[in-house]
């Protein structure tokens, strides 16, 4: 009993005695984020740009905040529960396509950790040579730049055009919810050296980007949201931004929005399409802000729908 108290301090100083006197630390950082999926002979890699704590119970709406934390609770989750921010990176032997680009410096620590991670995966960031992104928000684009050049220097950025409209527009201001009214700063600074560098092409929903991957509307979340549909080796995957972000309670409840949507009422009619078509489909999905690597599929519930996780393969 006399060392407890010596334990408790080593313990709140992140030290612990080892069985053989040396101290441990319990500092060390996770394994890096990356995962892999294989589509035939094409290969998907999820990789972290980080987690983030988002306050669901001061930004969900069409719920009650006890409802709320009762699916969250359910999840064993908190209201503001931490976060993926994940990209997936496509390789079809040809080319290296990126979706999404994490948030880059625009969410401090908790986010810009995709460099890191795309090179523990053997991923040059040089080589990729295209840079898919879903809509144009700082958790999906603030990645492509950093102190104003462009990260992916042999990259062509793409996205819809209804987004560049929208969010390079700041006569579009008014448009949005007062709290979300920084989202066009950030689209001008993540944006601007893409331009400037000439690398940033738009395309209009549906378009196929190229053979096997296409680019579907998904508007409501932002004007230009877009899906990415793609089809190789007998499977289906869908790569999703902000189709969903608190499963817990949006596969359950559809109808439930946030108040990142530029048109809630578009994005809730959004993600109940999809969500019927998935389930239905039996398709992959690759999910932003499902916890990473954010793979699995959408299953039909006693109650809407449910996530099941992809079944962890060490091949
Ligand atoms: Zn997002």
């Amino acid at each position: 009993m006399k060392r407890y108290p010596l334990l408790l301090a080593l313990l709140t100083t992140g030290m612990m005695q080892s069985a053989v006197g040396a101290p441990l630390s319990t500092q060390q950082s996770q394994a890096p984020g990356y995962y892999r999926m294989a589509m035939g002979d094409w290969q998907i890699t999820a990789v972290s740009d980080g987690t983030v704590a988002v306050p669901f119970d001061k930004l969900l709406t069409h719920i009650t905040p006890q409802q709320m934390q009762q699916r969250m609770a359910q999840a064993n989750l908190p209201v503001n529960a931490e976060t993926s921010i994940n990209a997936f990176v496509i390789n079809t032997g040809m080319q290296l396509i990126l979706v999404d680009a994490g948030a880059g410096q625009l969410f401090g620590k908790a986010g810009g950790h995709l460099l890191e991670n795309l090179r523990a995966a053997g991923i040059d960031p040089d080589a990729i040579d295209t840079v898919l992104l879903t809509h144009i928000h700082a958790d999906h684009s603030g990645g492509v730049q950093r102190d104003g050049k462009p990260v992916f220097r042999n990259a062509t950025v793409r996205v819809d055009q209804r987004d560049v409209d929208f969010w390079l527009n700041v006569a579009n201001k008014n448009r949005v919810e007062e709290g979300q009214r920084h989202t066009f700063a950030e689209s001008e600074r993540s944006l601007r050296p893409v331009i400037e560098a000439g690398k940033l092409s738009t395309f209009q929903a549906p378009e196929q980007i190229l053979p096997g991957i296409d680019a579907i509307p998904a508007p409501g979340h932002t004007p230009g949201s877009v899906i990415y549909r793609v089809n190789h080796g007998g499977k289906t995957l869908m790569l999703w931004g902000d189709i969903i972000h608190a499963h817990p309670v949006q596969l359950p409840q559809p109808e439930v929005a946030i108040h990142f949507d530029v048109n809630q009422q578009q994005a809730v009619a959004t993600r109940e399409k999809v969500l019927a078509q998935v389930a239905r489909e039996g398709d992959w999905i690759a999910a932003a802000h499902i916890a990473f690597p954010g793979i699995g599929k959408v299953m039909k519930a006693d109650q809407g729908y449910r996530w099941v996780p992809i079944n962890y393969s060490a091949q």
